[in-house]
């Protein structure tokens, strides 16, 4: 099956979701799935796209991500480190790890988001979790809650 793209990281038959159904934890993100996963391939392909000076959640969960930017620039938390991403920087988010990813304030950040179709719900961090997150001045700085 080909899934064709129609152009500005769209796909033929592939609506753009809102990022999530709930919470406000996050702003201007949207979502995009182009690959649900079948037989021994149970994997989902995605595309987030996150606005200029937008983020999305702060989580962590069991399951992990490769991620891979395809558009614009921004920064990651992966743990306790924040790291400028670009165009072609691919991003491994390994289990129970807090992650979290901000669009600069002057472009967009688009990603292309490998997940297995069957994983854990993200958790957010309770009041102890934040308060070890923020012990860290370059975490504390970045994060948005
Ligand atoms: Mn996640």
């Amino acid at each position: 099956m080909i899934v064709k793209t129609t152009g500005d990281f769209k796909w033929e038959g592939v609506d753009v979701l809102p990022y999530k159904e709930d919470g406000n934890m996050f702003r201007d993100v949207t979502r995009q799935v182009m690959f649900e996963g079948t037989g021994d391939l149970p994997v989902e392909f995605r595309y987030f796209e996150v606005g200029p000076g937008g983020h999305s959640t702060l989580e962590r969960h069991e399951h992990q991500h490769a991620v891979m930017v395809i558009r614009g620039r921004g920064r990651v938390l992966v743990r306790d480190s924040v790291t400028p991403i670009c165009c072609q920087d691919i991003v491994h988010i390994p289990p129970m790890t807090w992650h979290q990813f901000r669009a600069d304030e002057d472009s967009p950040l688009g990603f292309l988001c490998i997940v297995a179709c069957e994983r854990d719900r993200p958790q957010r961090p309770c009041e102890a979790e934040l308060e070890y997150l923020r012990s860290s001045d370059v975490v504390r700085e970045f994060i948005q809650i």
